[in-house]
């Protein structure tokens, strides 16, 4: 049985400084911060969510700033997510070489698949790439949204065997020692991409890596189907979780990269309406009687 996921839901990352995060992702890379709000299993962090104008799933670049929580720096490897790409029009790249060089970040230029990229890291050295891609037709506010995520992989053999026989991607296209998939059901970043890297050491998580990738899925009915569906090829699946903008469930692939699969639903607005999001803190319900106390805790940002 194949299930529909819908591509790309968000990318998480474990991240150094929340100011410089927000000068970067909000600032330089013009996402909107549509939700200002604190991890949910620990109220002393911010977690931030960047995206599109609404924060539309396949858009979405989420941090958790750690500095300052004796987090160690990660260590990047296999077993992980490497890179994380941004869709932008091909005619726009030189707009974004010239930004970039403006604010002192370093690039590099290839092409994949065709297609031309420039390579960054951001202030925590998560590697970041804005892909040309002219095909991408969502519509044009410099970036798109998610274009793909890289997966590090030793042996990428089950992992593509669990991406296509069970989450409803298809190979489309090989170069070199990288396989690009995509999901078949119409969706906004629907790619993921398995790099095979036999020598490369494990990857370990902290800061400056990728936390997990969330998978975008319709309903919560098919997310129930889906988790019996893991649970019987033997994976570990968590329970659901609340997560108040979607319910997710989290499982560890084959390789060793954290998967999350994230409802569409209910999303950014069910507490705060479009034209004011990320301007305020916003709480989950069970966090609201600790506000007083979260706020003076958590580092002041301006934004
Ligand atoms: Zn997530």
């Amino acid at each position: 049985m194949r299930h529909r996921l819908m591509g790309l839901h968000h990318v998480t990352a474990t991240v150094d400084g929340a100011q410089e995060d927000l000068d970067f992702y909000a600032g330089l890379l013009g996402l909107r911060l549509v939700k200002k709000t604190v991890n949910f299993d620990n109220n002393k962090v911010y977690h931030f969510y960047y995206g599109d104008e609404r924060g539309a799933p396949g858009t979405i670049m989420t941090t958790f700033p750690y500095r300052g929580h004796g987090v160690r720096d990660g260590v990047k490897g296999t077993g992980q997510i490497t890179v994380t790409s941004f869709a932008v029009a091909g005619s726009s790249l030189d707009f974004w070489r010239k930004r970039l060089s403006e604010a002192g970040v370093r690039y590099k230029e290839e092409s994949r698949f065709g297609d031309p990229l420039i390579a960054f890291d951001d202030p925590s050295t998560l590697r970041l790439e804005l892909i040309g891609d002219d095909e991408d037709d969502r519509v044009p506010n410099a970036i798109k949204g998610l274009g793909s995520v890289t997966l590090s992989l030793a042996d990428p053999t089950e992992t593509i065997s669990l991406l296509t026989d069970v989450l409803g991607f298809s190979v489309v296209g090989e170069e070199a020692n990288r396989l690009r998939l995509e999901a078949d059901v119409a969706g906004t970043g629907g790619r993921i991409e398995i790099l095979h890297e036999a020598d490369r050491e494990p990857g370990i998580n902290g800061i400056g890596t990728v936390h997990h990738v969330a998978l975008a899925i319709s309903t919560e009915d098919e997310q129930a189907t889906l988790r019996e569906h893991l649970l019987d090829l033997g994976l570990q699946v968590t329970p659901f979780r609340d997560r108040k903008y979607f319910r997710s469930i989290y499982f560890r692939e084959p390789g060793g990269v954290l998967i999350e699969a994230a409802t569409i639903g209910p999303g950014f607005t069910v507490d705060e309406p479009i034209e004011t999001l990320g301007r305020e803190l916003r709480l989950p319900e069970w966090e609201e009687p600790n506000r007083s106390e979260i706020e003076r805790e958590l580092p002041s940002i301006v934004y």
